[in-house]
């Protein structure tokens, strides 16, 4: 068996352990003959399996008792709507534009009421965190949104944005469970898992308790408010079963590995590997300001579409998988997830200075 060093943005690396652990119950789960994906989620070992899910989460964050955690389908594209259906209560809420996921959400919100784009780094193609410090937050605005780590450009919130006592809405897809966060900061947070946490297929969102009400707009469909999640601990309808399996693993590994600040410590070592070798290169640098850097997702080009792609390939060949930046972007990205080891990225940087070697004088 091969493995490779899968630097996808998502869906991404998951640990070896926690695939190797769900290889080993394929067939029959805890002594219960069968497998989580073949089991009734009206089932006591899943209602077992989902309670205990959640358990892990709350002591992992440190969730405080009044908000609630569900998990849902639909990924992170349909709590751009959801959001808006369920918090815009005035009609009106603020966005700050740091990317493309975020320029979705506001898009989506537009459809449902006065979305206000408060700020933006579009001038700069998102390759910075505007400051937030002093925003036009509109008196009426029912929320203040943000994306915290932009999964495309590779900025992140160092500090979260003054939102005047507003609520803060924020999409952690791709930073979830990357360092400690502080719940309370938060109307709502929330994540497609399948970036830092899981399989593909759902989103986790942690909500704040008063805001998971029957106020909602009138033609927001059953399936679409919080409150039918909640009421029926995430499970309505059938919920993808495998799905939180395989996430509850993942909470069990960063348990295992000393929890969120563990974790935070492991990442800014393996970032701190990557950037400095992109701030000594001479053939290969980052696209974004310094200050605003994520740990996570790690754009660089050469300068050269050519070499770019010729780099790509080449790593490929060596292992390394996955590198191509987005398509609207080019040149190249790294994600380095929790489940991404140390390892990888020092192999990562090896064999970019190996190319580097090879190719800088012909820039
Ligand atoms: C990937 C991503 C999304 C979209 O997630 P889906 O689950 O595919 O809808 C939204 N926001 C961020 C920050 C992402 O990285």
């Amino acid at each position: 068996m091969s493995r490779v060093y899968n630097f996808s943005a998502g869906p991404a690396v998951l640990p070896e352990e926690v695939l190797r652990e769900a290889q080993e119950e394929m067939l029959d789960y805890r002594g219960c003959g069968q497998s989580v994906m073949e089991m009734s989620h009206r089932s006591k070992v899943f209602d077992d399996l989902i309670n205990e899910t959640e358990a892990d989460l709350r002591e992992l964050m440190q969730v405080p008792d009044n908000y609630r955690i569900l998990f849902m389908q639909g990924g992170a594209s349909l709590q751009f709507a959801m959001i808006p259906m369920n918090l815009m209560k005035h009609g009106v809420a603020d966005y700050i534009i740091t990317g493309q996921w975020a320029k979705k959400a506001w898009q989506e919100a537009q459809k449902y009421g006065t979305a206000n784009a408060v700020a933006s780094s579009a001038d700069r193609t998102f390759s910075y965190i505007p400051d937030c410090s002093d925003l036009p937050i509109d008196e009426r605005a029912d929320y203040v949104y943000i994306c915290e780590n932009n999964t495309i450009y590779g900025t992140k919130y160092k500090k979260l944005p003054n939102t005047k006592g507003k609520l803060l809405v924020s999409d952690v897809s791709s930073c979830f469970l990357s360092e400690p966060v502080n719940v309370s900061d938060y109307g709502i947070l929330y994540g497609g898992v399948q970036k830092n946490i899981g399989p593909a297929g759902m989103v986790i969102s942690i909500i704040r308790e008063d805001l998971i009400t029957d106020d909602v707009m009138p033609f927001t469909p059953t399936m679409m408010k919080f409150k039918t999640h909640a009421d029926a601990n995430s499970m309505y309808n059938t919920p993808n079963c495998y799905c939180i399996y395989m996430c509850g693993k993942v909470f069990k590994w960063i348990k295992s590995l000393g929890g969120l600040s563990a974790m935070k410590a492991r990442n800014e070592e393996k970032a701190k590997i990557l950037y400095d070798f992109l701030d000594e290169s001479r053939l290969f640098h980052g696209t974004v300001v310094k200050e605003d850097r994520s740990l996570m997702n790690v754009p660089f080009v050469t300068g050269d579409k050519e070499l770019d792609a010729v780099f790509v390939k080449a790593a490929e060949e060596a292992g390394f998988v996955n590198l191509k930046g987005h398509r609207t972007v080019g040149g190249m990205r790294a994600s380095i997830y929790n489940a991404m080891p140390v390892e990888g990225v020092q192999k990562l940087v090896a064999f970019m200075k190996e190319f580097e070697r090879e190719h800088a004088g012909l820039e």
